[in-house]
Formats: structure tokens, C-alpha cells, sequence
């Protein structure tokens, strides 16, 4: 368990208001999946001791993964904390545990379930967890995308390459289409590789990190890049700016990090003078411009880990993990970009009751949420995933 002195403020709170964490059904959110069991209440004072008793009674046969933006409740009973991959890795790294439950959010636990043995069961305790991002990406509007490449004759010359954020229908389009997949930390090199392969590069589904690698990191210019809108006829683009782009950049984004604006740059500089500005790639292209230093998440705990005592940061990233750094370095000044809060609101669907009602029924020999992704998929996927691994 992590044991944390230190104080943290909350920034002030918004006016938009959150469903009830694993009560209720919103048919208009993204998934609108009720929980279907009878979860214990958050006010239960018994949440961590049952937590704790049931993890002991499935012993091996359970293992639990956090990612970085999962609340402090939940982070305290993971095996291993990591980025979307390195969980991934780690759950295919423990064959012999029956289930994995992921404390993360669907996207991942699809990539967990294509890379762990079939025998091995993938458990999310909150269906409703999903990611707006990797939602904004559906297999049907990507297929539209793709035809029109092929009427246009430029099919041939378009790599897809799909960002770990995306469902495992995404990544076995890119799979079954000889692209590969790429996370925050390697998406130069998968692009890299991708110029190497064809001209042109299709980037699911996050518009920023495709941006901001292809103009910051690869040299390419802003008017190489084109933005494909599905809602639009045509991805709104026409033959000639699909003709003539490198990178055609599919229209989604992290609605957590797309919330960082030059504004929050700028005040946090007036405020803080000497701040050094630390963002995460998914943040829009004038904020990662305007910053200091952009990395992925390992890279921003690895970055504020080993930053001097006493230096001033603001960090462009999920809150929980923002304020998780604030509290375990207080000789340094780490403070969220924004004033605004921003969690990450289906990461942090993922609460306590969800957890002891996951292990406990698994003690009683019941599975729930498992995740399951169909085996032609999964083999795609996986073309696209051992790709990556392969990237020179
Ligand atoms: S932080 Fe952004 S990319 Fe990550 S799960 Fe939440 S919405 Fe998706």
C-alpha cells in the first residue's frame, strides 16, 4: 500500500455533474453500461479490509493491474501500476494467473485479453469504464475512410497506424491493413517505420499525438497534415488535400488532455515564475509548443522522480496521477496545468466498491465483466501489435 503525508489542494470543482459512480445508467454516455451486481456502498468502512481479504483469498489466481489515472483507492491494491502497454505486457507476463483484473479502462483491458493465453480471463469491474477517445473511432467509419482511399487510387500508399487508445476492432484494421500500432512513447518510431513503408500515414484515432509527433519530432509541416472528420461527407476533405497529405489525421482526441489551453500555459507562468511546463503528447499542438518538455506518462513520473528539490512544475495529465506525484514529492511544487478539475471520468468509474464486489465475486467462484475479444480480431490485433514490438 502507498502511504502518502503530504497535503494536496483541490483545484475548484466545475458545474458539470458526474453520474453517481456505479449507480444509475446515463443512456446518452458513452457505453451507459449499469453495473450488474449489487455493489457495496462507499460509505462501507469495511471497503479496504474487504478489499484486502479477498485479494488474500485468491492469492495467485489473481492479478490486479492499475493504470497511472486510477484513483488512490484502487492504485493501493494493484500488483503493478503502468501505462496502457506495460500493463498489457505484464498481464501476458503472468500466464498462470486465472484472472487479471484491470484497473484501467476497456481499450485495455481488449489489448490484455488479445496478448494473455485463451485460458486466462480479462476482468473489468466496471463496464461502463470506456474511453471517449477510443471511442471516437468506430470500425465502420474507419472501412468508410479506407474505400474512399481506394476509389482515390492512394490506398497503396497510406499506412495505418492506430494509437494503443483504440478498441481492438480499430487495431485489427490497422492488423488486417499492415499498419502498426504505436503509444505516446514510441510514436516516432512507429511513423518512422511507416514513411519507410508508403508515403502517406492514416493516424487513429488521436489527432494531437499524430500532430505533434509529425511536425515536432518527424520535421513535417503543419499543412502536411489534414484532419478526417467521419461526421462529414467525405471526411470533409477533398481529392486533392487527400492527394497531396502525409499524414491524414483522424478526428479524435482525449477530452481529459484536449482540455489544456494556451490560457492554462500562459497563467500558470505569470503565477509560478521559473514553472517548468510538463505535458502529455495527447495535449493540443500550441499547448505541447508552448511547454517545456512533453512525454508520455512513464516519462512524467520519470521526469518529476528525478527533478531537483524545490523546482516548480505544472503537469499537463490526468489528475490522479498529478496529484498522486504532488503528494509522494512534497520538497518540489507540482501543480496540475489547470485550474479547472480534470479527471479522467470513466478511468475513475473504477472506485473501491467496484473492486470488492469484483474479487468477492470471484471468491465465491463467480466471473463477472469479463472481456472478450473475438479470436479473427484478436489474430489481426495482434499483426499490428507484434509489429510494433518489431520496430527497429
Ligand atoms: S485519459 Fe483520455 S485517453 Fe485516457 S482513458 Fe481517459 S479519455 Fe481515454
Amino acid at each position: 500500500m502507498t502511504n502518502v503525508t503530504s497535503t494536496w489542494t483541490e483545484p475548484s470543482n466545475t458545474a458539470t455533474a458526474l453520474l453517481l459512480l456505479g449507480r444509475g445508467t446515463d443512456p446518452a454516455s458513452e457505453r451507459g453500461v449499469d453495473c450488474p451486481g449489487d455493489l457495496p456502498a462507499p460509505s462501507d468502512p469495511d471497503l479496504v479490509a474487504r478489499a484486502t481479504a479477498a485479494k488474500a483469498a485468491l492469492g495467485d489466481r489473481v492479478f490486479v493491474l492499475g493504470h497511472h489515472y486510477q484513483r488512490d483507492e484502487v492504485i493501493q491494491f494493484a500488483d503493478v501500476t503502468g501505462d496502457s502497454f506495460k500493463l498489457a505486457q505484464q498481464a501476458a507476463a503472468r500466464p498462470d494467473a486465472e484472472f487479471i483484473v484491470f484497473c484501467g479502462v476497456h481499450f485495455m483491458a481488449e489489448s490484455a485479453d488479445i496478448l494473455t493465453k485463451p485460458e486466462q480471463q480479462v476482468i473489468l469491474p466496471d463496464l461502463a469504464a470506456g474511453c471517449s477517445m477510443a471511442d471516437m473511432a468506430v470500425l465502420g467509419q474507419v472501412e468508410t475512410a479506407w474505400e474512399r482511399f481506394v476509389d482515390l487510387g492512394i490506398a497503396g500508399d497510406v499506412v495505418p497506424v492506430t494509437y494503443m487508445n483504440s478498441s481492438a476492432d480499430i487495431k485489427g484494421f490497422v492488423g488486417r491493413n499492415q499498419g502498426v500500432v504505436c503509444t505516446s512513447s514510441n510514436a516516432k518510431r512507429a511513423l518512422t517505420w511507416s514513411f519507410e513503408q508508403g508515403s502517406k500515414v492514416f493516424f487513429l484515432p488521436d489527432q494531437h499525438l499524430g500532430r505533434n509527433t509529425a511536425v515536432l519530432e518527424m520535421g513535417f509541416d503543419l499543412e502536411d497534415c489534414v484532419l478526417y472528420d467521419p461526421h462529414k461527407p467525405g471526411g470533409g476533405l477533398t481529392d486533392d488535400e487527400l492527394r497531396d497529405a502525409k499524414m491524414i489525421l483522424w478526428r479524435g482526441h482525449c477530452s481529459v488532455h484536449g482540455r489544456f489551453t494556451i490560457d492554462s500555459v500562459r497563467e500558470v507562468r505569470e503565477r509560478v515564475p521559473g514553472v517548468n511546463v510538463l505535458v502529455h503528447p495527447e495535449c493540443r499542438h500550441d499547448v505541447v509548443r508552448a511547454a517545456d518538455q512533453v512525454g508520455s506518462t512513464e516519462y512524467i513520473i520519470k521526469a518529476l522522480d528525478a527533478a531537483p528539490a524545490g523546482s516548480a512544475w505544472a503537469v499537463g495529465t490526468e489528475l490522479n496521477l498529478v496529484r498522486r506525484m504532488a503528494l509522494a514529492h512534497p520538497d518540489k511544487q507540482i501543480m496540475f496545468l489547470d485550474r479547472t478539475v480534470c479527471y479522467c471520468s470513466t478511468m475513475n468509474r473504477i472506485d473501491l466498491p467496484h473492486l470488492v464486489w469484483t474479487l468477492e465475486e470471484l471468491v465465491a467462484g463467480r466471473v463477472p465483466n469479463v472481456i472478450t475479444v473475438d479470436e479473427q480480431t484478436a489474430a489481426n490485433a495482434r499483426v499490428a501489435l507484434d509489429q510494433m514490438l518489431a520496430l527497429p
